[in-house]
């Protein structure tokens, strides 16, 4: 059936707001994947930060497969075992006391930005609902997000946006000292800028926003569905900064490449999502929950945690090394398993190339904007799919910079 469509049918049946690379993948193994003509890949993209323990992992695939003998969906009107268990382990993996599924990023933020704008106009009169967002963040790309979201390439064009967003500089605390008021609901911040090119929050910068949140009485919503579940090494990133928000929003690596999205709230905050406020049809379903539920029984253990850090060591190593013969990088950023490596004027606006040179070398890499290569690889990637991945990637490095 796989040999019946070819890349050539996207163009002829897909809308075309993406544009894909020109082999379609068929199957996946741990970090490897096979396209349709049988050549292999590492994948050190992990489908966006989305794979957090790679292709067919058989505990994943256990999950899904025992839940598709028993219930695949119910309204919300009733409840379901695999959500409620997913939340216990949420509530009790983090700061939260309530949890709400739905099935992407975006909705989860949206969700976020609905509740912190009820929460502040129910507990601080009608005209507390202003939200400060930075620059080049990234929200998801319901028109809601993407006008919180800081790359207006993304909200411009679809006439007028929602009122009462504004964007600062990242890492900025004068800039919020000079825009937040108690007319702010929320501030909301990525603490990795995923999209925005792989760039870290200061401790300094979170630790600030907390406390001008406290200040202000508005609520720290911390989108942390590229850095969630492991990522950095911690099961959410906020656990590296010492600092606790209000709403937290989770999803890609929490369903592990299944669809699902979670936004994490104290019992005081999620108090004002009362009954018929905010909803999802397919958000908590059962699939999708006893997916994410054995994601985190394998995320969530010192093991594969500390795995996360030495991994990440190797990365840099390996990076580092690729650097010092070729020059390509003005820096490598980023925490755990979410690294960008910045590149060096001479090539920048060329992350595509070296995306494209690198599947021709048969490793799968990730851009994050115009001038950051983002690797973004399963948290349990072998070592060997690692040497073997930047062998590879180099080569790719040197067929670029060659040209
Ligand atoms: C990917 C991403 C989103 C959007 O998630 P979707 O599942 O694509 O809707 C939101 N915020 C951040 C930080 C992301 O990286």
């Amino acid at each position: 059936m796989s040999q019946t469509v070819n890349r050539a049918d996207f163009d002829q049946v897909m809308v075309p707001n993406y544009a894909p690379a020109d082999y379609i993948p068929v199957r996946g193994q741990g970090s490897r994947v096979w396209d349709q003509s049988g050549r292999e890949y590492v994948d050190f993209g992990g489908g966006i930060a989305v794979n957090a323990l790679g292709h067919a992992h058989p505990a994943l695939v256990k999950a899904l497969t025992e839940q598709a003998q028993k219930v695949w969906h119910v309204s919300n009107s009733l409840t379901n075992e695999p959500a409620l268990q997913l939340a216990h382990k949420l509530v009790d993996a983090t700061f939260a006391d309530r949890v709400f599924f739905c099935n992407s990023g975006a909705e989860a933020n949206e969700a976020a930005f609905k509740l912190a704008r009820r929460w502040a106009i129910e507990t601080g009169g009608a005209d507390k609902f202003e939200i400060i967002s930075t620059t080049n963040s990234f929200h998801g790309r319901t028109f809601f997000t993407v006008t919180v979201g800081g790359q207006p390439k993304y909200s411009d064009g679809f006439g007028p946006r929602p009122a009462g967003v504004t964007h600062i500089a990242y890492n900025d605390l004068d800039a919020l000292r000079a825009a937040i008021s108690d007319k702010t609901a929320a501030v909301v911040v990525e603490p990795i800028q995923g999209e925005g090119g792989v760039l870290p929050a200061s401790r300094e910068y979170l630790q600030g926003v907390r406390e001008l949140c406290n200040k202000h009485n508005a609520l720290m919503v911390l989108d942390e569905v590229q850095t969630g579940v492991g990522r950095t090494g911690s099961l959410y990133a906020y656990m590296e900064y010492g600092v606790t928000p209000d709403i937290l929003t989770s999803a890609k690596s929490l369903g592990g490449g299944f669809p699902i999205g979670a936004m994490l709230t104290t019992e005081a905050i999620a108090k004002h999502f009362a009954p018929g406020t905010h909803g999802s049809t397919y958000g908590g379903n059962p699939l999708a929950c006893a997916v994410a539920s054995a994601v985190l029984d394998v995320v969530n253990t010192p093991a594969t945690l500390a795995g996360v850090r030495t991994k990440h060591d190797k990365f840099l190593t390996k990076l580092d090394a690729i650097n010092a013969s070729t020059g390509v990088f003005e820096t490598v950023r980023g925490m755990g398993l979410l690294i960008g490596a910045v590149l060096a004027d001479k090539y920048k606006g060329r992350a595509k190339d070296f995306m494209t040179a690198a599947a021709k070398e048969g490793v799968i890499v990730l851009q994050a904007g115009p001038d950051v290569v983002r690797f973004a690889p399963s948290l349990i990637i072998e070592d060997a799919d690692i040497d073997e991945g930047m062998a590879r990637f180099e080569r790719a490095v040197r067929a670029v910079t060659s040209a």
